[in-house]
């Protein structure tokens, strides 16, 4: 059965990268190349450690579990300063953000899945993002929160956050803060949330049937603040933990808990306790990862159906010229045979 990483649906044609766009994509990538020469103190890494920190939990915590799955409720400033700090984090608007995370839910691991690893595992890592076909906002997948002129306003203008950060840290840390801090701290911040639209859906276990091939993985966990349950994510989607069980390190969850201490945040939801011994892979027929070696099957088929026309083509064409140069070769004899005299 094919298990390997092969494509198993086609891109559509307007699914391609824009290479001029994603120039400035590139240039942030290249900037932390600059610590050579501005070179690297134990202030800087921490900073970067704690802009990577704090930026992943608006990601997760705010773009994530609040914008896209209302997994809990905030009064509308605590939901301005999370759709801010969001921004920080150079990943576009609130509300672009979670409305094409919708669909992903809606159609995951599907030809309309945006970025399925069933389209290619750079593209579900990287590739769509640098793509001008996803780079507006689908307002009709997010009218709940479309409706807050202050968000999308931010959405509008979700340059602001990022350029307000990097100024700060250049003032208060100067070239290296700036280098280290914000932008490394950016290129990480941006590999570690894409992590779970790509491997987050090829490694690792899954404990629940889903109809996708969502994967539980500890590694990707502690990279992102929690996200590494996508397994579980998938199979109870409004829930705000996604580490269900004590041993699942979710520290995006624990941080929520801790605001609802002090009264910032309400209503966390949890998986009901029902459904955490319900529906195990291991229990029964996965149906998502049935579907998804369909899929990789179909893939194979067809691309190896491709190259078998290929190559009935070539040796087709390979025969019709020898053919033709046999009958050109047969006429010139005829015709020297008719001249030569008896
Ligand atoms: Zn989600
Ligand atoms: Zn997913």
């Amino acid at each position: 059965m094919p298990t390997g990483l092969h494509v198993a649906y086609e891109r559509d044609p307007t699914e391609h990268v824009n290479l001029v766009s994603s120039i400035p994509f590139a240039l942030v990538h290249l900037a932390p190349l600059a610590m050579i020469w501005t070179g690297v103190t134990w202030r800087d890494v921490i900073l970067c450690a704690v802009l990577y920190q704090v930026r992943m939990f608006f990601i997760t915590a705010g773009y994530h579990r609040y914008f896209s799955h209302h997994s809990y409720t905030l009064n509308r400033f605590w939901q301005l300063v999370l759709a801010f700090g969001g921004t920080t984090a150079v990943q576009k608007g609130p509300l672009w953000w979670a409305a094409l995370h919708r669909d992903h839910h809606r159609y995951a691991d599907t030809p309309y899945d945006i970025h399925s690893p069933l389209k290619g595992l750079w593209w579900s890592h990287v590739g769509w993002i640098l793509c001008d076909k996803y780079s507006a906002t689908r307002f009709d997948r997010i009218p709940d929160f479309a409706r807050f002129p202050e968000l999308r306003w931010l959405n509008k203008y979700n340059w602001v956050g990022p350029w307000t950060l990097a100024v700060a840290t250049f003032l208060a840390f100067g070239l290296r803060g700036l280098v280290v801090g914000f932008f490394l701290s950016t290129v990480l911040l941006w590999h570690g949330t894409f992590l779970v639209n790509s491997a987050a859906h090829v490694f690792g276990r899954r404990r629940y049937v889903t109809h996708d091939s969502s994967r539980n993985s500890l590694l990707i966990a502690l990279v992102t603040s929690g996200e590494g349950w996508h397994n579980n994510h998938h199979y109870v989607q409004s829930s705000a933990r996604q580490g269900f069980f004590w041993w699942e390190i979710d520290l995006t969850y624990y941080t929520l808990v801790a605001l609802r201490c002090v009264g910032v945040v309400h209503d966390l939801r949890r998986p009901p306790k029902r459904l955490l011994r319900a529906n195990l892979v291991c229990d029964g027929f996965d149906v998502g990862m049935f579907d998804t070696y369909i899929a990789r099957a179909g893939g194979i088929l067809s691309s190896a159906s491709d190259q078998l026309s290929d190559t009935y083509d070539h040796a087709r064409k390979g025969v019709a010229t020898s053919i033709a140069s046999a009958v050109s070769t047969a006429e010139d004899l005829a015709r020297e045979a008719k001249t030569r005299p008896a």
